[in-house]
């Protein structure tokens, strides 16, 4: 039944756009409740760099039953854990760890930016000080982040050869069946020296990274990626090889060289994927 009606609302073009709006709302009510249950633990510990609060411990995020086996067998640092989401901005700890290097290392200003599948902290903040273009597959999903989001398809992108400073696709390539063609558009589109910001789920524990990604069935995406909607969990160094073949200089930042921003709740073990053109 659930999925007749999702392809009755697809067909009459409204599924996007009631997801989209679903997702703000649930947002606002998270929010609201995040704030006055953390309320009592307002203080020390961990601040957050996307709206300068700090409290003793933020809000965990855990697997569900449909994907917890995944991501406990592979050992995938996928956004689950302890402090993952700030109690007063709901800001997730893979988008403080960006957001700790654009402050404090990157500085972008006066770039020309395209922010993939946006996320609204990171996009707040680099649209201060840089010509911001957003985008998705599907951008009904996030009109209520950027009004002015456009529709591309990351494998096949609209915009012309060394046209951007900066690409920011923060997990999403888990999501995309061709990763491949989607990192060499991203390299074509760049600016010789320009950087791309690529982070995904990651393990490594797995021998090779796993993939179907032909595979439309949410609930088996579930029970194997551990997301409804990936179509693989990567092996980290199979990942780094892949944006090396499409001609990036590469290089890893580990967890415990980002130690000054653990302050800032970032994701435990997540290492940075420095990506250069
Ligand atoms: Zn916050």
């Amino acid at each position: 039944m659930k999925a007749i009606i999702k392809n009755i609302l697809k067909n009459l073009g409204l599924y996007y756009f009631l997801q989209g709006r679903y997702r703000q709302c649930l947002f606002w009510i998270k929010k609201m409740y995040c704030r006055i249950k953390y309320a009592k633990y307002r203080g020390s510990g961990f601040t957050c760099n996307c709206c300068g609060e700090s409290y003793r411990k933020f809000v965990p995020d855990n697997p569900t039953d449909e994907n917890k086996n995944a991501i406990a067998l592979n050992q995938v640092i996928a956004g689950y854990g302890t402090n993952i989401l700030c109690p007063a901005c709901l800001s997730t700890a893979r988008e403080r760890l960006i957001m700790a290097l654009l402050i404090n290392e990157f500085k972008p200003t006066g770039n020309y930016i395209l922010q993939l599948s946006p996320e609204r902290n990171l996009f707040r903040f680099l649209k201060k000080n840089n010509n911001v273009v957003t985008a998705d597959i599907e951008p009904l999903l996030y009109k209520s982040i950027d009004a002015q989001v456009q529709h591309e398809d990351a494998t096949c992108l609209s915009f012309s050869n060394n046209s951007f400073d900066v690409v920011v696709g923060n997990h999403i390539m888990e999501h995309i069946p061709d990763d491949r063609k989607a990192i060499s558009e991203i390299y074509r589109i760049l600016k010789p020296g320009g950087r791309a910001i690529l982070q995904v789920p990651y393990s490594t524990t797995i021998a090779n990274t796993f993939e179907s990604p032909d595979l439309a069935d949410p609930q088996k995406q579930s029970a194997l990626f551990g997301q409804k909607d990936h179509v693989r969990i990567y092996r980290l160094q199979d990942y780094i090889n892949r944006i090396k073949q499409a001609g990036f200089k590469v290089s890893v930042i580990e967890y415990n060289d980002l130690a000054v921003y653990h302050k800032n709740a970032i994701q435990d073990k997540e290492v940075f994927i420095s990506i250069v053109k």
